[in-house]
């Protein structure tokens, strides 16, 4: 399908056309160049300007200045029209050559790669860009692949608002996310429902494996905990008792059960048991400290307290 331009080919050039580096638009002082990139007045009134690049000017003996062209495409002159990942200010750079009138030239613009174009901050109207080659016989783009964002897998379209998630870095379109595009300028940040739940399971598998391996460590703690004393009551009382059952066969310088009660103290902190401080009472004045059996003190009869000082007090004080 063939392009319609204003003016048509011009034939061959004749005799006498010279180069020229430039070409000042009429009726203006914009002066256009090489490399240029022009708006070009349809024939159809109506229809939108058409963008051209600038490849060379001439001028003939006469001096009627043409301009030769590489045409650029709007989505909606391609073969496969217009799609939703087009932008309003999209362009295809086609192979299609034409040689025009300079009089045609309505005004400049540019045409921006499309890295740039997105890196506008106020997109005026002279203001375009491109990011596919067209070939106009085929309708094939060069590149044949391009970037696809969101979950609609869309290649991205500039004029479409987009939020970049968090966790994926992955563009998404407000209503591709149930949002609207009024709630989506609003946010300040974005997590796409994927990366959030993942974000939630991980949160709840560190949460669990963080608390799981404290709750395991406090629950067997407290599971523990009795037993052990349990254990060293029962260590204790049976060594207690096989103490006093002998004391009771053997200690004849006690004449009391007391003082075979205080006996038995004495011998269990011989066994390494306990670790004693053996108290008066009345002055709560310490009158020996002894750990064995061989410091055990003649003033014995004079003992009216024992204290544990090497376990917890209040399971230590012996009063007697
Ligand atoms: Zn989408
Ligand atoms: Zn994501």
């Amino acid at each position: 399908m063939a392009k319609t331009r204003p003016g048509g080919i011009i034939s061959k050039p004749k005799t006498g056309k010279r180069d020229l580096d430039s070409y000042t638009i009429r009726g203006t002082t914009k002066v256009v160049r090489v490399g240029d990139c022009v708006l070009m007045r349809p024939s159809d009134t109506g229809r939108p300007s058409y963008v051209a690049k600038i490849e060379a000017i001439e001028a003939d003996s006469r001096n009627n200045v043409k301009v030769r062209v590489r045409w650029y495409y709007r989505p909606e002159e391609s073969l496969g029209g217009r799609r939703q990942f087009h932008g309003a200010k999209e362009l295809f750079l086609s192979d299609h050559y034409d040689v025009q009138s300079a009089h045609t030239i309505e005004g400049k613009c540019i045409v921006h790669s499309f890295k740039n174009y997105t890196k506008l901050e106020n997109v005026g109207a002279e203001d375009y860009y491109c990011r596919f080659e067209y070939k106009a016989a085929t309708g094939g783009f060069t590149p044949d692949r391009v970037a696809v964002y969101c979950k609609c897998e869309m290649p991205y379209n500039p004029d479409d608002l987009m939020v970049q998630c968090e966790g994926c870095k992955d563009w998404y379109h407000p209503a591709c996310v149930d949002m609207t595009i009024e709630e989506a300028k609003k946010l300040d940040h974005f997590m796409c429902s994927e990366c959030a739940s993942d974000e939630d399971v991980k949160r709840s598998q560190n949460g669990f494996s963080a608390s799981s391996l404290a709750e395991v460590k406090a629950r067997l703690f407290s599971i523990l905990f009795p037993f052990l004393w349990i254990f060293i009551f029962v260590v204790d009382t049976s060594v207690l008792i096989t103490l006093m059952m002998g004391l009771f066969v053997y200690a004849k310088g006690f004449q009391s059960t007391l003082d075979g009660l205080l006996s038995v103290f004495i011998q269990n902190v011989a066994l390494g048991y306990w670790n004693l401080e053996i108290f008066c009472r009345d002055t709560n004045t310490v009158l020996a400290k002894f750990g064995c059996r061989e410091q055990a003190p003649e003033e014995m009869s004079a003992v009216r307290s024992v204290k544990c000082t090497g376990r917890p007090k209040s399971s230590c004080r012996f009063n007697l």
